[in-house]
């Protein structure tokens, strides 16, 4: 704990010394003018600069001397230096002082002669209040750091789970993990797996001509009447990709998923969003692809399933859009 004192009057000088030194004040740097302090504190020569790093009160006598108000203001401005409390000491015209003294940026002030007492308790405050300053700005880092460690953690978070934040429903991980298990599970015993690719038309234009803000509620209204129209338990609906989704459907063929197409396309029309935009309707539309294996028998991994029921939806853009393409793919076309 550092004290500068700076106080032109010697006897002064020795007296502020005296009355902080009984007070238990150990480290006291003294100074006759602002010169010799910040020469030999701040000065130009850099190496004392962590002299003045180690201070924690400046007592600084103006009386006559303007260059003490310039010294309290250099504090105030320097970006290392400006939460070390200063007080102003001043001899005569005291409300003269006190104001310019404020002004200048000083912590507190006290006419001289000084009292004792009074010194005693504005130095007892000053370093307080540094200490209080100190106290918050370590309590501020600490929390920046926290901040810093729960962004981490969320985003962390947010890759472990399982769910698509904008539409609630499963996201792509979620797919991957379940068409591996769906896969395994139909090879063992023999099932079918069919898979339907979505993809909403046109989104892009979706996107320019109502702005993305719409165009994710437009993915969330879409998400969310799909998955109105799965009716059994293992089926799972997942986010894709952007604008894209995927139903997985166990133990279904092909025939089977024709129920579900329609109430699918049928629902989503009747969703009625409109999409101005589109070259196919004055309403969003999406397109579908569908694809059925019996895992093991036809194909090998599911990546092929999925191999297969994207070439369905691209051919059922490619004829037109809003449309279902059942693919008869048993095997994956060289
Ligand atoms: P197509 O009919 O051939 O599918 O055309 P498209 O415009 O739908 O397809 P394209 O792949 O060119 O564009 C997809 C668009 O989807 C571009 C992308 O900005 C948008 N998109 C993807 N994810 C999101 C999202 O989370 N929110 C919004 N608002 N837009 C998204
Ligand atoms: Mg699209
Ligand atoms: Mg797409």
């Amino acid at each position: 704990m550092g004290i500068l004192v700076i106080d032109a009057n010697p006897i002064h000088l020795d007296r502020v010394i005296g009355i902080l030194k009984s007070s238990g004040y150990g480290e006291i740097f003294s100074f006759q003018s602002v010169q010799d302090a910040r020469r030999s504190m701040i000065g130009e020569e850099r190496t004392s600069l962590n002299a003045m790093l180690g201070i924690d009160l400046v007592l600084v006598d103006v009386t006559g001397d303007p260059e003490g108000f310039h010294f309290v203001d250099k504090i105030r401005r320097s970006p290392v230096y400006k939460d070390i409390p200063v007080v102003v000491m001043c001899e005569g015209n005291r409300s003269e002082a006190i104001s310019s003294a404020f002004a200048y940026g000083a912590t507190d002030f006290i006419s001289k002669p000084v009292d004792i007492t009074e010194l005693k308790a504005r130095a007892r405050s000053g370093i307080k209040l540094k200490y209080e300053i100190e106290r918050r700005k370590a309590r501020e880092r600490e929390l920046i750091e926290v901040t810093n460690q729960l962004s981490d953690l969320n985003e962390i978070l947010a890759n472990l789970s399982l769910i698509d934040a904008l539409t609630g429903i499963p996201n792509r991980r979620c797919f991957d993990d379940t068409i591996q298990q769906e896969w395994r599970r139909a090879a063992r015993h023999g099932g079918d797996l069919a898979l339907l690719m979505i993809d909403v038309d046109h989104f892009k234009m979706y996107n320019d001509t109502y702005g993305h803000q719409m165009g994710d509620t437009c993915l969330q209204e879409v998400a969310k009447t799909i998955g109105q129209q799965l009716r059994r338990p293992g089926d799972l609906l997942a986010r894709y990709g952007g604008e894209e989704f995927a139903i997985i459907l166990p133990n279904t063929n092909a025939e089977q998923t024709a129920s579900l197409q329609k109430a699918i396309m049928s629902a989503i029309s009747g969703l009625a969003l409109e999409h101005n935009a589109s070259p196919t309707s004055d309403i969003v539309t999406i397109s579908m692809g569908v694809a059925s294996v019996t895992p093991d028998n036809d194909i090998n991994s599911p990546q092929e399933l999925i191999q297969i029921a994207d070439q369905a939806l691209y051919k059922a853009k490619e004829s037109g859009r809003n449309q279902v393409y059942i693919s008869d793919k048993k095997q994956i076309s060289a």
